[in-house]
């Protein structure tokens, strides 16, 4: 994460911060865009933004992709086409408009009805390792697994140039994925969770149940 850029920039933070004591990550983070209107933002400027109880958040930065995603902000970084004269670096974004189209909502991000669509299809797990959100998070001790939607044909239609833009979304783009594996990178050694694992953790009175039904069905 980078800092924020100078001292006087440190002070408008902590100033900001104080002056929106009691608003959540999320009104926070809007606020400070919009105080920095067409101006950067770095990520850690961002991070460095508490939630309603004062204390930092985690997944800091999915809340700027909501922000952009599901509200319909528009938020650039330096993947964006370049939109603004400022040339953007890694951990850098910029708010380009005050206001929120809602127009942006549905090509771009995952809409509440495909989300419920996807997660119920899924049986809310986690396609890739099995997670189900009453499985602990095996990195950070005390959390429970988040869901999201990730989506499949992302990076290859990036590959083929198709504007993934024009494209009407549905839930057959999506897939349920946790916290960990939506992130990539740090899940190559998770344990597959299968649904014998699960059974095996049941009390024996439940697993015995089991067995009774699966032994009437297939007896
Ligand atoms: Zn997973």
């Amino acid at each position: 994460m980078s800092k924020a850029r100078s001292k006087v920039r440190e002070k408008e933070l902590q100033e900001f911060i104080q002056n929106t004591k009691g608003q959540s990550y999320t009104d926070r983070t809007i606020g400070w865009f919009k105080k920095n209107l067409n101006e950067i933002v770095t990520s850690g400027e961002l991070a460095q933004l508490p939630g309603k109880n004062d204390k930092p958040i985690s997944h800091s930065m999915r809340r700027v992709f909501e922000l952009r995603d599901e509200k319909g902000f528009d938020i650039i970084n330096w993947q964006s086409k370049n939109k603004s004269e400022k040339t953007l670096k890694v951990d850098e974004w910029i708010l380009l408009n005050e206001n929120p189209d809602p127009s942006k909502i549905r090509s771009r991000g995952v809409n509440k009805k495909i989300r419920n669509e996807v997660f119920t299809r899924d049986n809310f797990t986690c396609q890739q390792c099995g997670r189900t959100p009453d499985d602990e998070d095996p990195f950070r001790e005390g959390q429970k697994i988040k869901l999201h939607v990730g989506h499949i044909f992302a990076h290859k239609q990036k590959d083929e140039g198709k504007n993934l833009n024009d494209k009407k979304l549905e839930a057959k783009d999506f897939l349920t994925q946790c916290h960990i594996c939506n992130e990539g990178g740090k899940n190559e050694n998770l344990k597959i969770i299968t649904p014998i694992d699960r059974v095996l953790k049941y009390d024996e009175k439940t697993q015995k149940n089991i067995y009774l039904q699966l032994k009437k069905k297939f007896s």
